[in-house]
C-alpha cells in the first residue's frame, strides 16, 4: 500500500546523511566527551565541532549554547532555569494561551510554587497581539516565554516585537523555536531574543537531542544537580552521536531551506486548494500567510477529526488532530480553543504537516482518498444531516 506521511509537525525521519554522520560516535569513536585519554578527547572535539557548527548556522557564539534532551527539557531549563537564577527579580511570567504544553505545564508548575503567570490571548488567525503583552507586564515581570511558530496551526508570533518591548523593559525573553528552526531564517545575532529553545527531531535530525540558546550576559541555573556537563548548566553525560547529528541535520536543514521552503509551500497550498475544491463544510484554522511553509489545519465540519486520522491511516496517510503530544487525549484543542474557534468544529480539525520526502503524487492521493471519506463519515454523523439540511 501507498503510505504518505503527512505528520512533520509531530516528527521528521533523519536524513540518511544525519545517520551516516552519526554512526561513527556509536562504533569506532564512543569515548565518553569528559574523558582526557584519547577516546574522550575525540568525542570531546565532535561536540565542540558541532557546537561551532550550530552557532555558526545560527549566527550565535557557541558559548552561549547547551545541549539538552530536546525541547521539553530546553523550555523547563530556560525558564525554571531562570528563576532559580534570578530570585532577586519579579515572579511573574507572561506567556501565551497557546504554547506546547512543554512551556504551558512549566508556567502552571511554577504558578504552584509562589510565581504567578498571564497566559495572552490569540485572535482568531491564532496570532497574539503584541500591544496585549504590553498590558500585561506587571512590575513584577520578570520573564517572557512566547512561542516562535505554533506547532498545531503554524501561525508565526511577532517574536521580534515582543523581544524589542522585553529588552525596552529589561524583562528576559524565551521563545521555543522548536516548530521553527530548520524552517525559518533565525539569526541571533540580530534579534532581542535572550534564549531560544529547539530540537532536532523537528529538523531531520534524531530524537531525544536539542539545545538551549542563551544569549550571554542572561543569568541561568542548572535544574538537575549532577556532573560539570555544559558548563555547569545542564549535568549528564553528552549525547555525542545525537549532537553530530543534529548539527547535520541543521547544516542540511538551512541550507536547502528556501528552496525546499517553497516546495513544500506549493504542495500544502496545491493540498488545500483541493480539498475546498472537493469538499463542502471546510475551514482553515490559523494564518493565511504567516504560517510556517509545512503546515495545514483544517476543520472538517461535523465529523470528528479521530474518525477522519483512522479512516486515512487505513489508506497509509498519516495525519494528526490537533498537537502529536496531546494525540491519546480526547481534549479538544487548548490552541483552537484559543482562536475561539467552535467546539464541534475544533472536534474535526486534522494538522497536514508535510516535509522533505513529500511529491506532488502524494498529494494527488490524499485529494484522491480523501473526500469519500469525509462523506462517508457525514453521511454517519447526525449533526451533519441535520445543520446542513441534507
Ligand atoms: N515545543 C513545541 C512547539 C513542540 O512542537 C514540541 C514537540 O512537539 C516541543 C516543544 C517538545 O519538543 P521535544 O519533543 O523535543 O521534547
Amino acid at each position: 500500500m501507498k503510505t504518505v506521511y503527512l505528520d512533520h509537525n509531530a516528527t521528521c525521519p533523519v536524513f540518511p546523511e544525519v545517520v551516516e554522520a552519526m554512526l561513527p560516535y556509536y562504533g569506532q569513536h564512543f569515548g565518553n566527551a569528559s574523558s582526557v585519554h584519547v577516546f574522550g578527547q575525540e568525542a570531546r572535539r565532535a561536540v565542540e565541532d558541532s557546537r561551532d557548527k550550530i552557532a555558526a548556522l545560527l549566527n550565535a557564539r557557541p558559548e552561549e549554547l547547551f545541549f539538552t534532551s530536546g525541547g521539553t527539557e530546553s523550555d523547563n531549563l530556560a525558564i525554571k532555569g531562570f528563576f532559580a537564577a534570578n530570585k532577586d527579580k519579579g515572579k511573574h511570567i507572561i506567556t501565551s494561551s497557546i504554547e506546547h504544553p512543554a512551556v504551558l505545564e512549566v508556567c502552571r508548575f511554577i504558578e504552584k510554587n509562589g510565581y504567578s503567570a498571564t497566559y495572552l490571548p490569540v485572535n482568531s488567525l491564532g496570532v497574539i497581539n503584541p500591544a496585549e503583552l504590553e498590558r500585561a507586564v506587571t512590575k513584577d515581570t520578570s520573564i517572557i516565554s512566547v512561542m516562535y511558530a505554533n506547532n498545531e496551526t503554524g501561525s508565526i508570533q511577532p517574536v521580534e516585537e515582543m523581544a524589542q518591548f522585553a529588552k525596552s523593559k529589561n524583562i528576559v525573553f524565551h521563545t521555543d523555536a522548536v516548530q521553527a528552526v530548520g524552517k525559518l531564517p533565525i539569526d541571533l545575532n540580530k534579534t532581542a531574543v535572550d534564549m531560544l529553545s529547539a530540537s532536532a527531531h523537528k529538523f531531520y535530525g534524531p530524537k531525544g537531542i536539542g539545545f538551549v540558546y542563551i544569549r550571554k550576559g542572561t543569568k541561568i541555573e542548572c535544574i538537575q544537580h549532577g556532573g560539570h556537563h555544559e558548563r555547569n548548566i545542564r549535568p549528564g553525560t553528552e549525547n555525542v552521536p545525537g549532537i553530530v547529528g543534529m548539527a547535520k541535520a541543521l547544516e542540511i536543514s538551512v541550507g536547502a531551506m528556501k528552496k525546499d521552503g517553497e516546495r513544500v509551500l506549493k504542495l500544502r497550498d496545491m493540498l488545500w486548494e483541493g480539498i475546498k475544491a472537493k469538499i463542502d463544510h471546510v475551514f482553515l484554522n490559523g494564518h493565511a500567510e504567516k504560517r510556517t511553509n509545512n503546515t495545514l489545519n483544517v476543520s472538517f465540519q461535523y465529523i470528528e477529526s479521530e474518525s477522519i486520522i483512522l479512516n486515512l491511516d487505513l489508506k497509509g496517510i498519516a495525519v494528526s488532530g490537533g498537537s502529536a503530544c496531546a494525540s491519546g487525549s480526547a481534549e479538544p484543542s487548548h490552541v483552537l480553543g484559543a482562536m475561539g474557534v467552535d467546539p464541534a468544529c475544533a472536534q474535526g480539525a486534522i494538522r497536514f504537516s508535510l516535509g522533505k520526502g513529500n511529491s506532488k503524487e502524494d498529494i494527488e492521493y490524499v485529494l484522491e482518498v480523501l473526500p469519500p471519506i469525509i462523506k462517508k463519515l457525514r453521511a454517519m454523523s447526525p449533526i451533519y444531516t441535520k445543520s446542513s439540511g441534507k
